[in-house]
């Protein structure tokens, strides 16, 4: 069999390759727990299944303009206009299958071959494959002093000549750092000094911790909306807990936002017009979802701490936002792949290796299971690597007694 170039360059999404592992060993009865994954356990909001449902209800469920129906646009651009105070037009916004397809979709409308993305490491898995997908190069810039966040200097030395666009993702997957308001305002101006593109993927900025807000990136912007090339990446899928319906959308200038729904209109035709339906429910419905997810993952990240704290060399940075943390394993070991197998093996618990991320020592937790779960999970972790925890364990009702000490 022949496969093309193109196909053996991109590697397997590592997160969508655990959830398989995960559900397969569930089904063999194993006592998995998962702290893989990428998506609250809360339900959608109930006006996003009443208004999906009652569409349905109807029959007649056909194709809609491939950029979005004209109402969620109405209620995208609602959205922006009440969190980001940014009065856009419904010809800047593209509707899409999720928020990764509006960040592929736009890849393919504003690269050129080899042309290269930059974003900051640790950075979300798909970046690095989707820029290859659409032809470029990615450029991953780690911080020379081991933290979480570039500074403006060194993003700007990675921006070379061939740099056609920054993604900057915040509160960040998978560290939950969230980039303060000097550093957004200094991307928006070195990328308008340099006519590059910049996508703020902020599929997070609701779940934010501390009483601390996202800044908006639309403060700082200079250039006029229809020449800026500031794009702003959102979705239904964090925030309300809608990872299923697969609906995101892009706010771009008309040109490109043109060129996107082009793309997209022989990719997919549009997103799935249930969906939409259940978007427009949940962005015109009943907000409290968001704060009481918000609330939750807070606390939920806080019991995660607590318990990583006992686990003796293990170092992490305090998450501003997101469902995750990213603690740092070297004390146990340099190889993060051979780690989350062996965690997988041992205890049957699943985390994401570092070296996914573009940061090799470290594993990704999340915190959007429950508190039963982050607490036995780490309780796991601890039996499989720290000499101090006790020496027995029980998975479901499975005796474990430590032999490797
Ligand atoms: N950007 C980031 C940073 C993400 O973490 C995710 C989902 N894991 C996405 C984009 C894609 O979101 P969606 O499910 O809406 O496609």
């Amino acid at each position: 069999m022949s496969i093309s170039q193109l196909a053996r360059s991109i590697k397997e999404s590592p997160t969508l390759k655990l959830n398989e592992t995960a559900a397969k060993l569930r089904e063999k009865g194993e006592p998995v727990i998962h702290l893989g994954g990428g998506e609250p356990k809360s339900k959608a909001p109930l006006d996003a299944v009443i208004n999906c449902a009652s569409q349905l209800n109807t029959g007649e469920i056909r194709y809609a303009p491939a950029d979005g129906l004209p109402a969620l646009k109405k209620a995208v651009l609602r959205y922006t206009e009440e969190h980001y105070r940014h009065l856009a037009s419904p010809d800047n916004v593209v509707v899409s299958s999720g928020a990764k397809q509006a960040i592929m979709v736009l890849l393919y409308a504003i690269l050129e071959p080899k042309d290269e993305v930059v974003f900051p490491a640790p950075y979300w898995v798909s970046y690095p494959e989707m820029v290859k997908l659409a032809g470029g190069t990615p450029v991953a810039v780690t911080a020379e002093d081991g933290s979480f966040q570039p500074s403006l200097q060194e993003m700007a030395e990675a921006i070379g000549p061939y740099a056609k666009a920054v993604i900057l993702n915040s509160p960040n997957n998978p560290c939950g750092v969230m980039y303060g308001a000097e550093f957004i305002a200094g991307m928006v101006e070195l990328c308008e000094k340099k006519n590059l593109w910049l996508v703020m993927d902020d599929l997070y900025n609701r779940l934010v911790f501390d009483g601390k807000a996202a800044p908006n990136p639309y403060e700082f912007v200079k250039n006029q909306a229809e020449i800026s090339k500031l794009v702003l990446v959102q979705g239904v899928s964090k925030m309300y807990a809608m990872t299923g319906f697969r609906i995101g959308w892009a706010i771009a200038n008309k040109e490109v936002a043109s060129a996107m729904a082009t793309i997209q209109s022989h990719q997919t035709s549009g997103p799935a017009t249930p969906s939409q339906w259940a978007a427009i429910g949940a962005l015109s419905g009943v907000q409290s979802c968001i704060e009481t997810l918000r609330l939750t993952l807070q606390n939920n990240r806080d019991v995660m701490l607590d318990r990583l704290a006992t686990l003796e060399g293990v170092k992490v940075q305090k998450p501003d936002g997101t469902f995750y943390c990213f603690p740092d394993f070297r004390a146990y070991s340099k190889d993060s792949m051979k780690l989350a197998e062996r965690l997988l093996e041992q205890v049957r618990v699943v985390t994401v290796p570092g070296r996914e991320f573009g940061m090799e020592g470290f594993l990704r937790l999340s915190y959007c299971g429950s508190i039963k779960e982050i607490m036995e999970g780490l309780e796991r972790i601890k039996w499989a690597l720290d000499p101090n925890a006790p020496n027995e364990l029980f998975l479901g009702d499975r005796k474990l007694v430590r032999d490797w000490a």
